[in-house]
């Protein structure tokens, strides 16, 4: 390899969107059409078209430092690679875990041309079909206790909680932790009460897509599994019933007396 062919590398960290092919960006589609190579977990990868010429790198879920080294090696021997994510790469994905390794790698991944070209997460693309229940102050926790201690996630609930913001949750069911869901839903139900509204949007902008606006006394643990998005209201959240699946919305106001 000569400086030449080392210096025409690059990388990209993209978002694919929630599913649907209509949800990635020009910006991505365009770093997929100039790349040598596609890094990432299976079923991300899976979403990318094949071509001539296109390298395409699977791994499992668990291995994102591996994943991210890999990335790095190849940007360096001067390929053009697209690390890819679904949603929005910074959002529990592999932006951080590439950070995460060129922070702790050798000094010459500093030198890489490297972008993060964002996409519509899935809070976004879950909130959008069921009207606007983000439509005020929100927090997005994730639910997973892989990477962090569950005692962190019950505290980080009450105190979401407590300062009424609407909540959006990722990874709801972890696979390490299948009660933890139901756990969450009783926390939820001390701090906030049965009526509160919650969503559960699963596989938005695929043809599994499946909507359902409960109350918080109504939700089961069962409801939601990998591959949904759950919102809970806070205290302004609105529900505008209709024939058909309900809106649910936050306005953005909160009056004077009760802020
Ligand atoms: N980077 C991704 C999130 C990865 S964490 C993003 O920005 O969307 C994986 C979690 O995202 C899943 O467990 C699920 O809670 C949520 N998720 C991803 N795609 C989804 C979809 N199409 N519909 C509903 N939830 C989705």
């Amino acid at each position: 390899m000569n400086a030449a062919q080392a210096i025409s590398g690059w990388l990209a960290i993209v978002g694919l969107g929630p599913g649907d092919a209509a949800l990635v960006t020009p910006e991505v589609s365009a770093a997929l059409a100039e790349a040598s190579d596609v890094v990432g977990y299976i079923p991300y990868v899976a979403r990318v078209a094949p071509r001539e010429g296109l390298v395409l790198h699977s791994s499992d879920n668990r291995v994102e430092l591996d994943r991210a080294a890999l990335a790095l090696e190849l940007a360096s021997q001067g390929r053009r690679v697209v690390v890819v994510s679904s949603g929005d790469p910074g959002v529990f994905a592999m932006a951080a875990a590439m950070f995460e390794a060129l922070e702790a790698g050798p000094a010459h991944w500093r030198d890489l041309d490297i972008r993060v070209l964002p996409g519509i997460t899935a809070m976004l693309a879950a909130s959008a079909r069921a009207g606007a229940p983000l439509g005020h102050d929100f927090c997005a926790i994730n639910l997973s206790d892989n990477l962090k201690p569950w005692p962190l996630i019950e505290k980080r609930l009450r105190l979401a909680a407590e300062a009424d913001f609407a909540m959006a949750f990722y990874n709801p069911r972890s696979k390490a932790r299948p009660e933890g869901f139901a756990r969450v839903l009783e926390v939820l139900r001390e701090a906030c009460g049965d009526d509160r509204p919650i969503l559960f949007a699963r596989a938005v902008s695929t043809l599994d897509e499946n909507l359902t606006v409960a109350s918080l006394g109504e939700a089961r643990p069962e409801m939601a599994d990998m591959r949904t998005m759950v919102i809970v209201g806070s205290s302004h959240t609105r529900i505008i019933e209709r024939a058909e699946r309900p809106i649910l919305y936050t306005p953005r106001f909160v009056p004077e007396a009760v802020s």
